[in-house]
């Protein structure tokens, strides 16, 4: 199976590493793409509200985070391949940032959270390219962040505003982008700031 369906939400069924290949793939070609890590919570939220399931939905990837989604895919008798998270996925594909110098922007935590990662994403990948950091709490009525993050050609958006803002932000603002893998990464970026 190349995908298996758990409540309406479809996970692509591959490996990590397969993963990580058909992100660095969309980079590589100058390609959009919105990728959601979705753990149980995740999908119980989306059973419930309609808008943030439509979110999920107009994600090109939906990878699952953690073990209830494998369990309830083994319950279904279409087991998924492997466990990503967001937390491995992030630090991978910094890793495959630092080794080809792709722009990265990382938006989201509070703003020494926010600061601190970027420092120590600087310190641990130098040859990637931070184009740019911003805090998660700014007003999304105002259309000047995402134009300034547009405007900066980021290869990489990690998004770490906390599910479900982080998957309604980037499913309203992916269209203003031209190229850009976009990844909600929750708490990861506390877990990097340390
Ligand atoms: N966050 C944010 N803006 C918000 C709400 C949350 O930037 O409006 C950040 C928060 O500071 C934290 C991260 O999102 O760094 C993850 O938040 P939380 O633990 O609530 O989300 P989860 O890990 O459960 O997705």
């Amino acid at each position: 199976n190349k995908h298996v369906e758990i409540l309406d939400i479809s996970f692509i069924n591959t490996s990590f590493s397969d993963m990580e290949e058909k992100i660095a793939n969309h980079i590589n070609k100058g390609e959009k793409s919105f990728v959601v890590t979705a753990n149980p919570e995740i999908v119980m939220h989306a059973k419930e509200d309609a808008d943030y399931k439509g979110y999920v939905q107009s994600a090109d990837y939906v990878v699952p985070d953690g073990n209830g989604i494998l369990l309830a895919a083994n319950m279904l008798k279409q087991p998924l391949k492997e466990r990503i998270t967001g937390y491995d996925l992030t630090i991978s594909l910094l890793q495959k940032a630092n080794a080809k110098g792709w722009n990265v922007y990382l938006l989201g935590g509070r703003e020494e959270v926010n600061k601190r990662a970027a420092d120590r994403m600087k310190a641990d990948y130098p040859l990637m390219n931070l184009v740019g950091r911003h805090d998660g709490y700014f007003d999304w009525n105002d259309s000047v962040l995402k134009e300034e993050i547009a405007s900066l050609n980021p290869d990489l958006i990690l998004v770490a505003l906390g599910f479900p803002r982080q998957e309604k932000w980037i499913a309203e603002n992916i269209a203003s982008f031209s190229k850009g893998v976009f990844i909600g990464v929750g708490g990861s970026i506390d877990v990097i700031a340390g």
